[in-house]
């Protein structure tokens, strides 16, 4: 599955496109989906260094006439479910159709290169969208280092409940309130408690909480009623993304038993614009986590030899924070944690093969969180709440200002990169929201 998509000597002529640093190299090329500062109409985008390029205008400028028709007509979408709904072959399609397009030795590169400004936007006359009209949003719980910690905290006897370690566990989240990076998010009122037993009071979140997220974005569908076996999970997969799955502690602490999170998880949650295909991550695959001695084998239809020897992915992981005062003092971000989501005890694939398995019909565009990314170490902890472990160690930040939850006017930024020797790094894309007080 390694092609020329992936090779590291192949040059762009979109010049910062070649530059080690960027997230969007010839390598990478993600799916996202673009306005226009002067139009309504949203447009399905691939980055390309600091640029984008605008599938439609390269539809009608004749670019992707190597393309099947049903292709162009999704490359030509406002929204990428349908491209999703064709599936990974044809978005594997796209991706040489584009790669040859952008490349500098290729005869479609140079007709593309010599029409350059109609089909390039730089990426500060655009604003970029929630990528697809997500239908479902569930939320899993992968890390088994995170499900301890925060299960340690509220149940100190039994941090781990008997199901954890048999079925990636889950709840159905809400997809109306999720946004793209860069769009604000207010800090939600509701019920609090100040003794477990109540009785609560209607304030503003005092434990308003990041969770450092994957989200993937499912391609084809399955019927209701049927399942997807593992061995073919991936092939409904489309590609991956940055998710914050901002969290009101409080609100959560009182309300999650015995249904789980409601009020504390459904008012926003932030997504990175950009969907980073399977394949661009191809190079970049692990094994599963290696389950240590004595923890259960996997059910039958939740293992398979390929998602425990590649079922992983090599993703380095990154959560930043810049405070209100960081940015008036002038100050750069600062970073709280790096994890790897290599750490996860479940593989995507097993979450949504276990998702299907009852008959439930997962359809193009849905989004599966990953559940916070958290290591066994403290700086891989991917939240506040593990990180500062329940306020009762707050985070002391360059400024001399300490954290033990976010305060109003705190941007967090997930961010996310692959490397690995004899390939071009990829990332992500900054996943980012800032907090905004409650409405009054
Ligand atoms: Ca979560």
């Amino acid at each position: 599955m390694i092609d020329e998509t992936h090779d590291p000597s192949a040059i762009s002529w979109v010049e910062s496109a070649n530059d080690a640093e960027t997230d969007f190299p010839l390598a990478n090329l993600p799916f996202g989906i673009f306005r226009h500062d002067f139009e309504e109409r949203p447009r399905v985008g691939i980055a390309i260094g600091d640029r984008v390029l605008d599938c439609l205008s390269a539809v009608q400028g004749g670019l992707f006439s190597g393309l099947d028709p049903a292709v162009r007509d999704a490359m030509a979408s406002w929204t990428l479910n349908p491209l999703m709904a064709l599936g990974r072959h044809d978005a594997r399609d796209v991706r040489r159709v584009v790669h040859r397009l952008l490349r500098t030795d290729t005869p479609e590169g140079n007709r593309a290169h010599a029409v350059a400004a109609d089909i390039l936007a730089s990426t500060d006359s655009i604003g970029m969208r929630v990528p697809a009209e997500i239908g479902d949003y569930t939320d899993f719980y992968a890390s088994v280092f995170h499900a301890t910690n925060v299960g340690s905290m509220f149940r100190p006897d039994n941090p781990l409940l008997p199901n954890y370690k048999w079925m990636p566990v889950g709840y159905h989240g809400r997809s109306s309130s999720i946004v793209a990076s860069g769009t604000a998010v207010r800090r939600p009122r509701g019920q609090t408690v100040a003794s477990p037993e109540g009785p609560p009071v209607v304030t503003p979140s005092s434990r308003m909480d990041y969770e450092l997220e994957i989200g993937a974005y499912v391609a084809r569908g399955n019927r209701q009623g049927d399942v997807i076996a593992l061995s073919h999970a991936e092939e409904h997969l489309f590609g991956l993304c940055l998710l914050n799955d901002w969290s009101a502690r409080d609100l959560q602490q009182w309300e999650y038993q015995p249904l789980g999170p409601f009020l504390a998880k459904n008012f926003a949650t932030t997504v990175s614009p950009w969907v980073v295909t399977l394949d661009a991550l191809e190079p970049f695959r692990v094994p599963a986590f290696a389950r240590p001695a004595g923890d259960p084998a996997p059910l039958p239809y939740l293992d398979d030899a390929a998602d425990r020897t590649r079922g992983g992915f090599g993703i380095t992981l990154e959560v930043w924070l810049r405070t209100a005062a960081m940015r008036a003092a002038g100050l750069p971000a600062e970073c709280l944690s790096r994890g790897s989501f290599a750490s996860m005890y479940w593989t995507l694939a097993q979450m949504l093969t276990h998702h299907a398995s009852g008959g439930c019909n997962l359809r193009p565009g849905d989004l599966m969180g990953s559940g916070t990314v958290s290591g066994p170490e403290r700086g891989t902890r991917g939240c506040l709440l593990e990180l500062a472990w329940r306020g009762q160690s707050p985070v002391t930040l360059s400024t001399g200002e300490t954290r033990a939850f976010l305060h109003d006017g705190d941007e967090v930024t997930l961010r996310g990169r692959c490397e690995r020797d004899g390939y071009r790094g990829i990332g992500f894309g900054p996943c980012s929201g800032e907090l905004m007080p409650p409405l009054a």
